[in-house]
């Protein structure tokens, strides 16, 4: 089965850290961070509908007026989320420009600001020159946005700030077996839509599903119960996960955070900004080694791992960063512990 996520780094792992998803099957992509996105096709950022910024440095927040540029004139409500003092964040950044002349367009920023127990979401139009509106608030769950097919969750992590993980999980497919549909002697039709419904919403296995359909132009229907359709019927297959985790300390408490964060990824993309020789450095700028990417990849049990943001001091050489990473992922190199 094809994958429904297609994760890439938008840069060189030396280069400014970003990740862009595109959602196979909804012709739309996400962003993970906004620095430098300029060398990324138009034709790629414009299916972007969600941004995620971990935190507001800003080697992961320069690309937002890149962005600006590209969907000033764009009919698209465009979300973006991030950390506390975020949308003061967005707003300082659009106040550094003059708008007239704008009443006509269209876009409109949505921005969602997480602290640890709220969510504040407030729409930033272009036709009002980004005023504010609709201002809201909702509990903090760690779930930032879901839809049918996925849903992103965050965790708040510290970098002497907080800095947002993000882990993108597909839903558990629900696939027809179009043999089984003829055995039991029924067509498709809207009611599989309620069938896969009931079972994403964990209904009992009593519950019953009306099958109905028109065979001969005569309005056909049966009774199931849940359970036997979904036994005979469908198959469950788990969704893909993909992890994003920049910018944060290796102490006890962050490391408890990442692992529940993204347990099991399919793809676990994590920082390392210094190799374990400068692990003095990297406790004290609240960043990870590779050897601290490699341990919590393998503590979380993820499938793969890539790790990337790596420090310019360091020749531009990727090789040893990887090794590291994959030597402590693989076990051949003992786990760090935090201090
Ligand atoms: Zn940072
Ligand atoms: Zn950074």
């Amino acid at each position: 089965m094809k994958p429904a996520f297609l994760p890439r780094l938008v840069n060189h792992p030396f280069g400014d850290p970003g990740l862009y998803v595109e959602l196979r099957y909804e012709g739309r992509a996400m962003l993970f961070d906004l620095g430098r996105i300029d060398r990324r096709p138009g034709s790629a950022l414009f299916k972007l509908q969600h941004v995620f910024v971990s935190h507001t440095h800003m080697d992961h927040f320069i690309g937002f007026d890149h962005l600006l540029r590209l969907f000033l004139a764009r009919e698209r409500d465009l979300h973006l989320y991030g950390p506390p003092g975020f949308i003061d964040n967005v707003r300082g950044r659009l106040a550094g420009y003059t708008w007239n002349l704008i009443e006509s367009y269209p876009l409109r920023f949505i921005v969602h600001e997480a602290s640890c127990d709220r969510v504040k979401s407030v729409t930033l139009p272009a036709s009002t020159a980004f005023a504010p509106q609709d201002e809201s608030e909702r509990p903090f769950d760690g779930v930032l946005c879901e839809t049918d097919a996925y849903t992103v969750r965050t965790a708040h992590l510290d970098h002497k700030i907080p800095s947002l993980g993000f882990a993108l999980e597909e839903k558990t497919r629900l696939n027809v077996r179009a043999d089984a549909l003829e055995r039991l002697g029924v067509a498709p039709g809207r009611w599989l839509n309620d069938l896969k419904a009931a079972v994403r919403a964990g209904r009992p296995d009593n519950t019953e599903i009306v099958a109905k359909w028109f065979a001969d132009g005569v309005a056909q229907t049966r009774s199931f119960d849940l359970g036997s359709l979904r036994r005979d019927l469908l198959v469950e297959t788990a969704g893909q996960k993909i992890a994003y985790v920049v910018d944060t300390i290796f102490s006890r408490d962050n490391v408890a955070r990442i692992c529940d964060l993204v347990r099991n990824a399919d793809t676990f993309y994590c920082e390392s900004l210094f190799l374990d020789a400068e692990r003095h450095e990297a406790t004290k700028r609240h960043h990870l080694t590779a050897r601290q990417a490699g341990t919590l990849a393998r503590a979380a049990g993820v499938r793969r791992l890539e790790n990337f943001h790596f420090s310019s001091r360091y020749e531009r050489d990727p090789v040893p960063f990887r090794v590291e990473a994959q030597a402590a992922f693989r076990g051949e190199l003992a786990p760090d512990v935090p201090d």
